[in-house]
């Protein structure tokens, strides 16, 4: 007893040199570890936002238009939305301080669960907090030692660590390339379980997967299907329900995963599909289980945005209508742009630094544009990723335009 109280009130005086010393090795080893990563031209740096994430934001004072943000419909700042905040926020505090299995399940993610159920026309929903745990919760919930989890090579870095905790094995096949997805399923056909898992819009590509082929393909092999639906909801498909609404296949596709931090204008993520499939979430997924429930302003903020993509397809129409002007504009000017159907453009420049030294111009005439380096795209690939809203105006994407073909020119 007494050797216990006394491990509780921490190290004896003697010890407390040792311990600043162990802090300093942490943090002279640390230091190595990022002189590493500085010498490869991917050393990482917050940035502060001082304003609302409308086209034309605030940094240090100065307006800076804004191109990588995923407020693709323009909504995060909306007054409707912000109101069903405010509201939510009023009559339900500003947390659920608990996980949902616990105290944490409130009538406002009751609420936003039937509406986003009713939106993609499933049996049932179930909100995470973010869209990492989802992922993450489906995959491990689903699939386990003796399965196979088949995964696209482009696909999400939360997509990637739950095939890994999952530990079925995981089988990668090459991107959006159905045949090698067809040829990795033969070879392993003896799986107890097998789950193909896809984005439906490639969050650093923009591309769209060959989802009718993609099911076709599960259906023949007695796969389950899931699809990520991060960067579709609510910019493609009936009343932006998403590429699986809009491709006709919400029986193929299994699991449904979406998140409500990008056009939704909100925070955390939703799985979509059978009762069955939510009950096995609620009793299996560790991400759901053991974290805080979605504060209930995310959640109606969420609802209240699903209402107004509903109400006003426009947004999602004139997305993609100023995404196909700029990215033949920029292919027109010879810039290495993928022919895309989405918002989502990516400019590929080649080496980390070549990225960063273009994302550096564009930052000095006042637009802010990400660059996308290694590990969160292949080595080589480095590009500068632009992401368009429905509150861009037409000017907006002819500067845009403008200082892109100079900058990378200039880099060249
Ligand atoms: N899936 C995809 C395809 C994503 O792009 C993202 C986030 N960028 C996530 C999942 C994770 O979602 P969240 O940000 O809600 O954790």
């Amino acid at each position: 007893m007494r050797r216990a109280a006394a491990e509780q009130q921490g190290p004896a005086d003697s010890q407390r040199g040792s311990a600043a010393a162990r802090k300093g090795d942490l943090d002279s080893a640390l230091a190595g570890d990022l002189g590493a990563i500085e010498a490869a031209g991917l050393r990482r740096h917050l940035r502060r936002i001082e304003s609302a994430q409308e086209p034309v934001v605030t940094m240090d004072g100065r307006d800076y238009l804004l191109l990588c943000s995923n407020n693709y419909l323009g909504l995060a700042n909306h007054p409707e939305v912000v109101e069903a905040a405010r509201e939510a926020t009023a009559r339900y505090g500003a947390s659920s301080v608990s996980s949902r299995l616990i105290a944490g399940n409130m009538t406002a993610h009751a609420d936003l669960e039937e509406r986003i159920a009713a939106w993609k026309g499933t049996e049932a929903a179930l909100v995470f907090s973010t869209g990492y745990q989802a992922n993450i919760g489906v995959i491990t919930s689903l699939v386990g030692e003796g399965d196979v989890v088949v995964s696209d090579e482009l696909n999400h870095a939360s997509i990637i660590d739950g095939c890994r905790l999952s530990r079925a094995r995981a089988v990668i096949y090459r991107h959006n390339d159905v045949d090698h997805l067809a040829s990795v399923l033969a070879d392993n056909n003896t799986a107890r379980r097998t789950l193909i898992v896809t984005e439906s819009v490639f969050s650093m590509d923009g591309d769209l997967a060959p989802l009718v082929d993609i099911a076709a393909a599960a259906e023949r092999a007695g796969a389950w299907l899931m699809v990520d639906e991060a960067h579709g909801a609510g910019v493609f498909g009936p009343r932006g329900a998403g590429v699986v609404a809009e491709l006709g296949l919400t029986e193929a596709v299994h699991v449904r995963m979406g998140t409500l931090g990008k056009a939704l204008a909100s925070f955390g993520a939703y799985v979509a599909g059978s009762t069955t499939l939510i009950d096995a979430l609620i009793n299996r997924a560790r991400p759901f289980i053991f974290t805080t429930g979605l504060p209930p302003s995310a959640a109606a903020a969420a609802e209240a945005a699903i209402e107004i993509i509903e109400r006003e397809p426009e947004r999602s129409a004139g997305l993609l209508a100023r995404a196909r002007t700029l990215g033949g504009r920029l292919r027109a000017a010879g810039l290495d742009v993928p022919n895309v159907e989405s918002q989502i453009l990516p400019v590929v420049i080649g080496e980390a630094e070549q990225a960063l030294a273009v994302a550096t111009r564009l930052l000095e005439r006042g637009i802010y544009v990400a660059a996308i380096r290694p590990p969160t795209v292949p080595a080589g690939t480095s590009r500068l990723r632009l992401s368009l809203m429905a509150t861009h105006s037409e000017d907006h994407i002819e500067r845009v335009a403008t200082a892109l073909m100079e900058s990378v020119a200039g880099e060249q």
